[in-house]
């Protein structure tokens, strides 16, 4: 159907759009608060970067990838995420000999073939940071403070954080096999994804959302237990640091995330009002990545928060702000004779950095005025034949409903001066 836009696609329209804007001004002021630059990378990317990157037992690359093949029969595909892209981006130019921490920040469309419903699209958007280059817990406390800042400020609250450690190469394949074996009778009581999970990905298995394996994985061992000294000790420290912060949050043996490349922590953030799609941000640290894509081995933390999620949380609360339509003047020519001088007053405003609008819709009168009611505006300046005869509009003052005849010339000033009232 040609009006129709594809399935779990949705646009933004006017009347939304200021909603985006408020957001992601939030996220760029508290981005330059926490000195995190903006990176921007293409929506497309090598598929071969997302097998590396995600890894190919995770259900984006399983299940939810838009790959396709160009004309020039390369393998691409519409990003699922961006830290794999921000990876490349950072080893392809180099970011890593211009200074030992890098702190980016992205925001933008990614594409899943998820099964659409609220707060679930096939086109959405995430904003997320990456700090490369540092492997001590500090880092991971910075970022999480982002996070949670950012929700705050946006006026959030109810939201509650959870915690974990993944551990690293060191001690996850001896928690690994504990798990297996502690699985291994349960097996046939498993989804049929997590029994395929169970040798190729057996800690997935702990964040199935079916009710059937989270009662078989219940009293399965947990990672924070089978840590190494070093796993653990950044672990406490974060821990420490965020109890320093003031953050509170919760411990979750079972928050493993989807992403091979996940080392030591692990984090989410919900919004519970969200139901079944109540994870606001997801994030944590990828110390293998970066060696994974080829590049010098360099740890990594980061997050990405799904800005639709927020989006409703924000309508669920009423705090999305009014949108500005105030207008200062608004111009009402009396017949399309006077036309040619209110463009001329209109183009003069504008230079002015004065915020105008005409009626271009050649109404009388009592439309014009509604209508600059409707932004609502300031001013009127009506243009009749008479005044503008003698180079002067009658300007009405809709607060205080006073009218006078200004010159053409002086309404600027006028303007102005009731502006700095
Ligand atoms: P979920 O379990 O809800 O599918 P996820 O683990 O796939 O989430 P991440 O890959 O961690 O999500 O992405 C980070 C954030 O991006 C999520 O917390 C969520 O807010 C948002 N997000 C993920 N997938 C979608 C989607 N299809 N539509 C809208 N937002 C999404
Ligand atoms: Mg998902």
């Amino acid at each position: 159907m040609l009006v129709t836009g594809p399935r779990g696609t949705k646009d933004i329209l006017p009347a939304a759009s200021s909603n985006w804007q408020y957001i992601e001004k939030t996220v760029r002021d508290i981005c330059r608060l926490y000195l995190y630059k903006e990176i921007r990378t293409p929506v497309f990317e090598h598929t071969e970067l997302f097998l590396r990157g995600i890894g190919e037992t995770t259900d984006i690359v399983e299940k939810e990838m838009y790959t396709f093949t160009d004309r020039g029969e390369r393998s691409l595909t519409l990003r699922p995420e961006n830290t794999a892209a921000v990876v490349r981006s950072f080893l392809e130019n180099k970011l890593y000999a211009e200074t030992l921490l890098n702190k980016l920040f992205y925001i933008g469309p990614m594409f899943r073939y998820d099964r659409p419903q609220a707060g679930r699209y096939r086109q959405f958007h995430q904003f997320g940071i990456e700090a490369l280059g540092s492997k001590g817990p500090a880092i991971d406390a910075e970022v999480i403070m982002l996070a949670v800042q950012l929700l705050k400020k946006l006026g959030l609250d109810d939201l509650h954080l959870y915690l974990n450690s993944v551990g690293c190469p060191e001690c996850r394949p001896v928690y690994r096999e504990k798990l297996q074996s502690y699985l291994q009778e349960k097996t046939s009581n498993l989804c049929t994804d997590c029994q395929s999970r169970f040798d190729r990905n057996p800690m997935r298995i702990l964040d199935c959302k079916k009710e059937k394996c989270a009662e078989q994985s219940q009293g399965a061992p947990q990672i924070v237990d089978c840590l190494c000294d070093e796993c653990s000790e950044h672990f406490s420290q974060l821990k420490e640091l965020l109890t320093l912060a003031g953050v509170e949050f919760t411990l979750n043996p079972r928050l493993v995330r989807g992403l091979d490349y996940y080392t030591k922590t692990a984090f989410e953030i919900q919004y519970a009002p969200l139901g079944a799609q109540s994870a606001v941000c997801g994030g944590g640290r990828y110390d293998g990545l970066v060696a994974e894509c080829g590049g010098p081995s360099t740890p990594g933390i980061g997050f990405a928060v799904g800005i639709e999620r927020i989006l409703l949380a924000l309508e669920k609360q009423n705090l999305l702000p009014e949108a500005a339509n105030a207008i200062d003047v608004f111009i009402a020519p009396m017949g399309t004779a006077m036309q040619g001088m209110a463009f001329a007053l209109l183009c003069n405003l504008r230079e002015n950095s004065i915020t105008a609008e005409m009626d271009f819709m050649e109404k009388g009168i009592k439309w014009q005025m509604k209508q600059a009611n409707k932004y609502p505006a300031r001013f009127v300046a009506i243009i009749g034949e008479d005044e503008a005869a003698q180079g002067k509009v009658m300007l009405k003052n809709m607060q205080t409903g006073v009218q006078e005849l200004v010159d053409v010339n002086e309404i600027q000033q006028k303007i102005q001066l009731d502006m700095e009232d």
